[in-house]
């Protein structure tokens, strides 16, 4: 009698761990980080990984790497990126679910500058629930436009001249900003106010996801 009792308790134990170890996995920090060019989501991300360790992914980084190297999809991508204008979703989609799929994005990750469109957060849903990862919470870092153009042009960088930094601000606006709503409908907004100091903004960054 004894030992059967015995056997249904280490049963129940393995089950209870097992459970213990997927609510761990649920647990996984997996971000993405809005905001429009400028508002400092590099910056911040950085402070987010150093905090916690998890996996940065920068579209935008990738495709850059991709025309460095030479290779057919960065050629591709070139005029695209330097007019200021989106590379389209099945090109982006493809590129994000590759990086996701390696190991270091089972600890968590923050993406950065991915998704653009409401078609690219619908395309993440589908990765996400392919690779079993869960949902994700969503950074919006929000930045008047007045103070965003003054920073742009500020940083001088040589592919940004004044109309293309006017294009990636309009194009964020028309094409990127719905993914606010689309996400704060689904409960997942966490809002931070970036026209602060870089040591605030990562101050109520930590603050409201509890690092
Ligand atoms: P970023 O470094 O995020 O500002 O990206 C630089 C450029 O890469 C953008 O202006 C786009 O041309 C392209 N890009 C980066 N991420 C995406 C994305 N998720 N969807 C479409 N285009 C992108």
């Amino acid at each position: 009698m004894l030992w059967r009792i015995a056997i249904v308790l280490a049963m129940l134990l393995a089950i209870v761990s097992c459970s213990g170890e997927s609510s761990e996995n649920g647990a996984a920090l997996r971000l993405v980080i809005l905001g429009p060019p400028g508002a400092g989501k590099g910056t911040q991300v950085e402070k987010v990984q150093a905090a916690t360790g998890i996996a940065h992914i920068s579209t935008g980084a990738m495709l850059r790497a991709e025309f460095a190297r030479g290779s057919e999809l960065g050629e591709r991508v070139k005029m695209i990126m330097a007019r200021g204008d989106l590379v389209d979703d099945a090109t982006i989609l493809d590129i994000v679910a590759v990086r996701l799929a390696q190991p270091d994005c089972d600890g968590g990750f923050i993406l950065d500058g991915f998704p653009r469109t409401i078609d690219q957060a619908d395309g993440l849903d589908v990765i996400l629930a392919e690779q079993s990862k869960g949902t994700v919470a969503v950074i919006d870092l929000s930045v008047p436009d007045n103070v965003l153009m003054e920073r742009l042009l500020g940083l001088g960088r040589a592919d940004d001249t004044d109309a293309t930094i006017r294009n990636r601000i309009e194009v964020y606006r028309e094409q990127t900003a719905p993914l606010i709503s689309f996400y704060k409908e689904k409960g997942v907004l966490i809002e931070i106010n970036g026209d602060q100091s870089i040591d605030d903004v990562a101050a109520e960054i930590a603050k409201k996801l509890k690092l």
